[in-house]
């Protein structure tokens, strides 16, 4: 019997087919609200095969009992494009394509070592070819979903925004993106008409497309709540009214309190001079942080709310995507499962992925990420992340005691 094990082994080996993976876990969170204790992950090719029995002859096996194993996590709102040039300014239109290449190529590295195997990148059109590099499986990145460019209060009245969403669909975007409010910076108020908002997620609807939509206002996430947009981003002013309707709706929030912000005033030199970021901006900024995490408080306490886990990350943030969790549980109050759930298969539902990433099944593609630490315990741990697997293929593995940090 033996024998005839060693002999299929060596068979496999010599034709090159895959090996089944298998990783030893002592403290498991699926995604859903389960911690699972003592258990093997068995993946096959991209999938998750089996959790639990006897490891299958021939597996590669991966120790991950000292680590605490999560799905990998989901950035619903990520710019991945977006970088600081080598003379450490905003990138503009006059840097070579080279080296804004390379450096949207750091970016989607360091997202994805950070353990974010999924992230939703709106606005840019080269979001696409990024999409389409990190499915590849050779560049370091995270699964990409993108809108390719955003519609505008400058993109024109109700049947020219239908005609740009079937326009986006025909060039491949995943959803489509929506300016509905100014920015934080500037007020945050309502941009689209009620019915250009009508116009443009009803036709996205129709096509099979998500809508997320940049809204701070109270009118601006109620007129894109009640249009049946699928979620709300930022919103720094809701109010428990918008609240309430956004619950009983569904429509997602995606409030991003943790590490847009800090990073812009963290980084202000290289940013400042450069279109509204300006001293009266920054300022703003710094009011800012308080207000949405006030905000975020505020939606917390309405229980059926789906608050979904973004970032808003931007040049100099990408990589630290864990920081919005460290906000949310340590200054925010939310409770650490709830927010792993958010980041992991909340997200995914929001996506329309729920089937695909965000938790750790049978069935699912095999993004697994472990953390040196327990973040549930010890919320610095979510900086951590030392494993790291994407559709079956591990991209980190720092879990044998290296380090980069
Ligand atoms: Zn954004």
């Amino acid at each position: 019997m033996q024998r005839l094990v060693l002999f299929a082994l060596g068979a496999a080996l010599a034709c090159g087919q895959p090996r089944p993976i298998v990783l030893k876990t002592q403290t498991l969170f699926d995604g859903k609200g389960n911690t699972l204790k003592n258990t093997i992950v068995v993946i096959e090719g991209a999938k998750i095969a089996r959790l639990g029995g006897a490891p299958p002859p021939g597996a590669v096996t991966y120790d991950l009992t000292a680590l605490t194993v999560s799905p990998g996590w989901i950035d619903t709102h990520s710019h991945l494009a977006v970088h600081f040039d080598s003379s450490g300014r905003l990138s503009g239109a006059n840097e070579p394509l080279t080296q804004s290449l390379l450096h949207i190529t750091d970016n989607l590295a360091l997202t994805l070592n950070a353990g974010f195997t999924t992230v939703q990148s709106p606005g840019a059109a080269i979001d696409k070819d990024l999409r389409e590099a990190t499915a590849r499986g050779i560049v370091p990145g995270p699964r990409v979903l993108t809108s390719l460019e955003a519609l505008t209060e400058s993109s024109g009245g109700p049947e020219q925004l239908r005609q740009l969403v079937r326009e986006r669909k025909a060039q491949g975007a995943d959803l489509i993106k929506i300016f509905a409010s100014k920015s934080i910076r500037e007020g945050g108020a309502q941009t689209l008409t009620d019915a250009q908002l009508q116009a443009a997620c009803g036709e996205a609807r129709t096509l099979g497309l998500r809508t997320i939509v940049h809204a701070h206002s109270p009118e601006s996430a109620k007129a894109a709540t009640l249009a049946g947009c699928t979620s709300i981003e930022h919103g720094a002013y809701l109010t428990d009214e918008v609240f309430n309707l956004m619950a009983s709706r569904v429509t997602y929030y995606d409030p991003n309190i943790g590490l847009v912000l800090q990073n812009y005033l963290e980084n202000k030199p290289k940013y400042f001079g450069i279109g509204n970021y300006n001293e009266e901006g920054f300022a703003f900024m710094e009011k800012g942080v308080g207000i949405v995490l006030d905000t975020f408080k505020r939606a917390l306490k309405h229980k059926d709310l789906k608050i979904i886990y973004g970032t808003d990350a931007t040049a100099g943030a990408h990589g630290q995507n864990y920081r919005e969790f460290i906000v949310r549980v340590h200054d925010g109050g939310q409770d650490p499962m709830q927010a792993l759930i958010s980041a992991t298969s909340l997200s995914a539902e929001s996506l329309g992925m729920g089937d695909q990433v965000g938790s750790i099944a049978l069935g699912r593609e095999a993004d697994i990420i472990a953390f040196d630490g327990n973040p549930l315990n010890d919320v610095k741990a979510a900086a951590r992340v030392v494993f790291v697997m994407k559709g079956g293929t591990v991209f980190e593995n720092l879990a044998y005691g290296a380090s980069r940090r």
